[in-house]
Parts: structure tokens; C-alpha cells; sequence
């Protein structure tokens, strides 16, 4: 298998260094940010391959191409993985949509939400040759050691759900997939599973929201701990916010019937499902944080300033999860007619800490819409408009609003 990984940073490295591992699979990369295609190529050179650390053990290959240019990195791959932040999703796709084989597997890992509206306005023309994936996260919490040749897996997932596009390629994609990831893959039916269970829209700008809606701009002593020092505050917005989105799965649900959203999971089902085991106290949605040993001495995303450390609201859980992500959601509910006050308020919040606007009053309409991947970006108006993306759904029924 021809196989190109696209990105120059920690998931890169990583699955450049698993997959070049493996015999008969024939990695390249497509590095077009900055100098990293020449920094990459010579941090091979140095360590004669790329080598991954993983808790099973040491794995090392080497890519075949290390490539700036899309056409030399792209033409004639079979799979071809964007490892990026998802704001560099559609730019890196556009550049290479010219090269893209028919028949090519093009996915994220992880996608985030709105994957398939991105890539489809990005592929154009060639998006109804390829087919198109997504991972709801990276399978691993991984880094760079040494640029270009050494990378480390913290952790590995235990499952990962995966979604496509045709929707029947979701089968034979995670197959493949699992041999070559060497991590479960869970089928979804649909992308719209994926955005609406992405539970990092809710848990990252949620406790954002709680730690630092209230900030006076004065610097904390010290960095706060993300995830652990979620309050009885904090877990009741993230409840509020994870209902908000189970009202949705359960509308559309009701008004398409063809349609199964089982995988989005209310938030504290999610947390139980992710990490059995590592939950001390499973008794609120509070105590599954604070008490969730895989989230131990996490820090909020913090600067040190004269005096102490104040929030860093660019961190990507709130530059990479609103635009990709809650917002998304919010404006599937938009054309639903799904009331969303709590997420309106975290996403009020959010955009004003972010500089950005994308809500104006209650509708999705702000000047910087155009750097999201909400449904209103792509001009979609109506929910049977956008719900006939996601076809073989039976007729819908009476009951929501189509509000545009
Ligand atoms: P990273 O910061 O290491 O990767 C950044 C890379 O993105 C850069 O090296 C560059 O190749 C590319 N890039 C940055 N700006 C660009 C631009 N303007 N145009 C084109 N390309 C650009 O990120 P990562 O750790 O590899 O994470 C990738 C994704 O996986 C992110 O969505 C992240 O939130 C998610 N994720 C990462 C981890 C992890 O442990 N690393 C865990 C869970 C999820």
C-alpha cells in the first residue's frame, strides 16, 4: 500500500513511524508548512529512519519521501491521512485534491466536526471519487522528541470510533485501518455521528468556560488543573451543555427515522465507556473528573506572566474546538430549531476570549463564520438540505423546525 501522511507535527511523526515499520506499506510525507519537509528529511538522514517509543515497545521505519510538494508526495497513493489541526484540513486538501488517485481512502485523524463538509468543498470536482474517513481522536497522546526522527506515545486508546463516507465504506476502512493503526476501530453510521459525539466540543471549551468565564485579568499564583479541578459548577454546565446535545440527537432522530445516532453518548456515559478503570469515584459527573486518574495533574492552558500565569485563550481548546467543533454542533441545532442556551453562552463567551465573531445575538451569522466548518458556512439553509448529505434516510416527519 502506498500510504501518505500529511502534516509535520506529533501525529505525523508518530504514524509515519508506525506505518513505515510495517513491511509492505510505502509511507510518504507531505510537509508543505514552513521548512519542516527540509528539517524532517534531515532529521532522517541523522537517525537513519523515524523511531516511535510506544508502551510496547520501540517500532522504526523510514519514510520513503519526505516532500514540500503535493503532486510527488500525493499522486498514486491508496491512503492518504491528514495528521493536522483541523484548521489546516481544507488548504492541505485543496492542494492535493489535483493528485488524489480515484479510488484513494483521504481521512483525519482525528477529524473533528464538520470533517465531510470541509473536504467535500475542498475536493470539489474529485470528491465523488475518493472515499472519505474520519477518526473521532487520535488514537494516541503522543509527541516529538527529536524533530524528524524520534517521537513517543504516551497512551493509547482503546477504541476509537471511525466514520465514512459512503457510509459503506466504514466497514471495510476501519478493517484496514485497525491492522495498520494496531487500534479498535468502532464503525459509526454516519460523519453526523461523529461531529455530534465529539465530547472534546463540550468537555475542552466547557471547562474553559468554568475555570476562567469569571477571570478578573489579575495572574493566578499557579496553573490550574484542567481536569481535576472541575467544581460542582463546572460539571453542571458541562451536564447542561452534554443535554443540549442529546436533545438534538433525539429531534433528529424522531424526525428522521432512518436515522441512528447511538453513538453520541451523553457526556457521563462517555466518561464511564472511555476509561473504565481509571475512575476512582464514578458517582457524578464531577467525581469522574476530578477523580479520573488518566486526567492526573493535566494543567489548563496557561502563560506565566510577571506574577503568576493567566489563561492562554489560543490554546486549541478553544481555537481548535469551537471553530471545528461546538459550533458544528450549534448550528445543526440552528437548523433544527434545537434551543442551545448553554452552549450559546460558553460560545458567546468563547468568541469574544478568541477575538472572533461567529454568533450574532442567537444566529450563526458573525464575520469570521467563514474559518469554521458550521453548516451555514457551506450555505446550507435548511435541515432536509443538510440532512440529505447524509441520504438513505427515510422521509422526515413532522416535529422540528426547519428553521434556516
Ligand atoms: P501539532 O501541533 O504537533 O501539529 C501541527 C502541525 O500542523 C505542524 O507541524 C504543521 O505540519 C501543521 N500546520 C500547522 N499550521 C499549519 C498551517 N497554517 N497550514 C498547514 N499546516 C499547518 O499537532 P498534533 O499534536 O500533531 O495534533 C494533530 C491533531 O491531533 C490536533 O487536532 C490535535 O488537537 C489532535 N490531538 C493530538 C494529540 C497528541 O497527543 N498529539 C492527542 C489528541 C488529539
Amino acid at each position: 500500500m502506498i500510504i501518505t501522511i500529511c502534516g509535520g507535527g506529533n501525529a505525523a511523526h508518530t504514524l509515519t513511524g508506525l506505518l513505515a515499520s510495517q513491511e509492505d506499506q510505502s509511507v510518504r510525507v507531505y510537509a508543505p508548512y514552513g521548512d519542516e519537509a527540509e528539517r524532517w528529511q534531515l532529521g532522517v538522514r541523522r537517525g537513519g529512519g523515524i523511531t516511535v517509543h510506544t508502551p510496547a515497545g520501540k517500532r522504526s521505519g523510514c519514510p520513503q519521501l519526505i516532500s514540500r510538494h503535493a503532486r510527488e508526495a500525493v499522486a498514486g497513493s491508496h491512503l492518504v491521512i491528514l495528521a493536522l489541526p483541523a484548521f489546516a484540513h481544507e488548504a492541505t486538501l485543496q492542494a492535493i485534491a489535483p493528485y488524489l488517485e480515484p479510488g484513494a481512502w483521504v481521512g483525519a485523524l482525528p477529524a473533528r466536526g464538520g470533517f465531510d463538509l470541509g473536504a467535500r468543498a475542498a475536493l470539489a470536482g474529485c470528491a465523488a471519487q475518493v472515499s472519505l474517513f474520519g477518526l473521532q481522536t487520535l488514537p494516541w497522546a503522543c509527541r516529538i522528541q527529536h524533530y524528524g526522527r524520534q517521537a513517543v506515545v504516551l497512551g493509547v486508546k482503546e477504541q476509537v470510533d471511525i466514520a465514512a463516507w459512503p457510509p459503506a465504506q466504514a466497514p471495510v476502512i476501519a478493517t484496514r485501518l485497525q491492522e495498520l493503526l494496531g487500534v479498535r476501530l468502532n464503525p459509526v453510521d454516519s460523519f453526523l455521528s461523529l461531529t455530534l459525539a465529539d465530547t472534546g466540543q463540550i468537555i475542552h471549551p466547557g471547562i474553559m468556560y468554568g475555570h476562567f468565564h469569571a477571570w478578573n485579568g489579575q495572574p493566578y499564583p499557579e496553573q490550574l488543573l484542567f481536569y481535576q479541578g472541575v467544581d460542582s459548577a463546572i460539571a453542571e454546565t458541562l451536564e447542561r451543555m452534554s443535554a443540549e446535545v442529546q436533545d438534538l440527537r433525539s429531534g433528529l432522530e424522531k424526525r428522521y427515522p432512518g436515522l441512528a445516532l447511538s453513538a453520541v453518548r451523553p457526556l457521563s456515559e462517555w466518561m464511564l465507556r472511555s476509561y473504565p478503570g481509571a475512575i476512582e469515584n464514578a458517582s457524578t459527573l464531577q467525581s469522574q473528573f476530578a477523580t479520573n486518574r488518566s486526567y492526573a495533574g493535566l494543567q489548563a492552558p496557561m502563560r506565566p506572566v510577571v506574577g503568576g500565569f493567566v489563561p492562554d485563550f489560543e490554546a486549541r481548546y478553544l481555537a481548535e474546538d469551537v471553530p471545528f467543533g461546538l459550533l458544528v454542533t450549534r448550528g445543526i441545532a440552528m437548523l433544527a430549531g434545537v434551543a442551545t442556551p448553554v452552549i450559546d453562552s460558553v460560545l458567546a463567551w468563547a468568541q469574544a476570549r478568541l477575538g472572533k465573531e461567529y454568533l450574532v445575538a442567537d444566529r450563526l451569522e458573525g464575520a469570521d463564520l467563514t474559518a469554521t466548518r458550521a453548516p451555514q458556512r457551506y450555505a446550507i439553509t435548511s435541515l432536509d438540505q443538510f440532512m440529505s448529505i447524509y441520504s438513505n434516510l427515510q422521509q422526515p416527519v413532522g416535529g422540528m423546525s426547519d428553521e434556516t
